[in-house]
């Protein structure tokens, strides 16, 4: 069997795979190789707080393939050396015919998305139910909690502040969201009018929203402080908080990558794809999905897109291996397009150029936040 080797397994890879699964010759299979189950960042802030939510943002990822099919799905297993044939996971799978900890490939699909912190992306190498009690504990934490103080202000600090002020409802606790730029979401390509709708609704819910600012000496990581303690701005003002949630960005997961070749990554880490999405020198390795520097938003929507073309570019080499970049499918950049939700009845986009407020928000994403394509996506109820 020839290995088309999948590293993770996100929205981007699931896609792939799907499209992959069918059509493949039947010398060739898909072994991927992920380190949890599947995940969906788009609820995962509900989920850490709305009790009934937790199971929301999880998919078991064993309905992937068949069971009795040739494609093999390596779990809860961590890719932890990329080489030019071959990766070298942190386990071997005897069971799955994977003696040895080294596994070949004919063509690699790198997927490993972004490096948040919990509750954004679950904790590494956790498994389902350690997930669903995670979530379940930081839910009992933010109801615990009387003074949340929230560091960031771009769409996940926006979607956490929302969360709580909507399900504890106005006045039942005191929410601060820090963030250091001058308003929120002023990032160019965003219009103000967003950032000012979104600012506008976390105030109608009670947040006290402070821009400008940053905060000095910032928790490690989300979490309740017992008893609580003071937190710091730059300006020298107290906050009390006794829980915080960081959300101060996130960053490409491409430390695989770092050590094989860092030629491939750019200033900010992203791996450097063509537009066939292979990696930059190597025609039989490609990336895609939040890893890459493909210029665009770093959103799931994009990411399936890349899954397909990814899909039949590595069904056009089988078939040719000596064709060309420019002879295989090529992926232009997907619009600027966003919606940040404010609880499931709240929030504002920018699609086009137009910026819709709450009433379509809510209906578009806020309610669903998406779980039902998600499900659909990791061929689960
Ligand atoms: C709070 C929040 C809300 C969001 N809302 C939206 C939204 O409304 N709309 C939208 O389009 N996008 C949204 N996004 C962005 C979206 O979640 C990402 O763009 C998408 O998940 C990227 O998919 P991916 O396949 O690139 O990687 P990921 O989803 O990041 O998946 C990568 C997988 O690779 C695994 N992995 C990594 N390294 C290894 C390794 N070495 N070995 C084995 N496995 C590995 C990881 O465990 C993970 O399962 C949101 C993100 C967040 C955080």
């Amino acid at each position: 069997m020839k290995n088309v080797l999948f590293v993770g397994y996100g929205p981007s890879a699931v896609q792939a795979a799907k499209d992959l699964v069918g059509s493949l010759p039947a010398d060739y299979r898909i072994v991927a190789i992920t380190s949890n189950e599947g995940y969906w960042p788009p609820a995962a802030l509900r989920a850490a707080v709305v009790p009934g939510w937790e199971d929301k943002p999880l998919a078991c990822v064993d309905a992937a393939f068949p069971q009795d099919g040739r494609h093999v799905m390596l779990k809860m297993t961590n890719v932890v050396e990329l080489r030019k044939n071959s990766v070298v996971v942190d386990k071997a799978h005897p069971d799955l015919g994977f003696e040895a900890d080294e596994i070949p490939f004919e063509y690699c699909v790198l997927a490993m998305g972004s490096k948040y912190p919990y509750p954004c992306r679950p904790h590494p190498s956790s498994s389902f139910s350690q997930t669903l009690d995670d979530l379940r504990q930081t839910q009992s934490e933010v109801s615990r909690s009387q003074q949340i103080l929230i560091i960031g202000g771009g769409p996940v600090g926006i979607e956490f502040a929302g969360e709580v002020a909507s399900h504890y409802g106005k006045g039942t606790k005191e929410i601060t969201l820090v963030h250091s730029r001058e308003r929120l979401l002023d990032q160019s390509g965003w219009k103000e009018k967003l950032g000012r709708s979104l600012r506008g609704q976390l105030e109608g819910y009670g947040v006290r929203v402070v821009v400008r600012r940053k905060v000095v000496d910032a928790p490690e990581k989300t979490g309740r402080i017992e008893g609580g303690r003071e937190f710091h701005l730059d300006n020298g003002e107290a906050i009390k908080a006794d829980f915080v949630f960081l959300a101060t960005g996130n960053a490409p997961n491409s430390d695989l990558v770092a050590s094989f070749d860092s030629s491939v990554l750019n200033d900010s880490k992203h791996i450097k794809v063509n537009s066939a999405f292979q990696v930059e020198g190597y025609e039989h390795i490609f990336a895609m999905g939040d890893v890459t520097d493909v210029k665009e938003g770093k959103q799931y929507a994009h990411a399936k897109n890349h899954g397909s073309i990814v899909a039949s570019n590595i069904l056009a080499l089988i078939q040719s291996p000596s064709a060309s970049t420019a002879s295989l499918k090529s992926y232009k950049p997907g619009s600027n397009l966003i919606l940040v939700s404010v609880g499931p009845w709240g929030g504002a986009g920018q699609i086009f150029g137009f910026v819709p407020g709450a009433w379509f928000s809510a209906l578009v994403k806020s309610r669903s936040l998406f779980v039902s394509d998600f499900k659909k996506l990791y061929n689960v109820a």
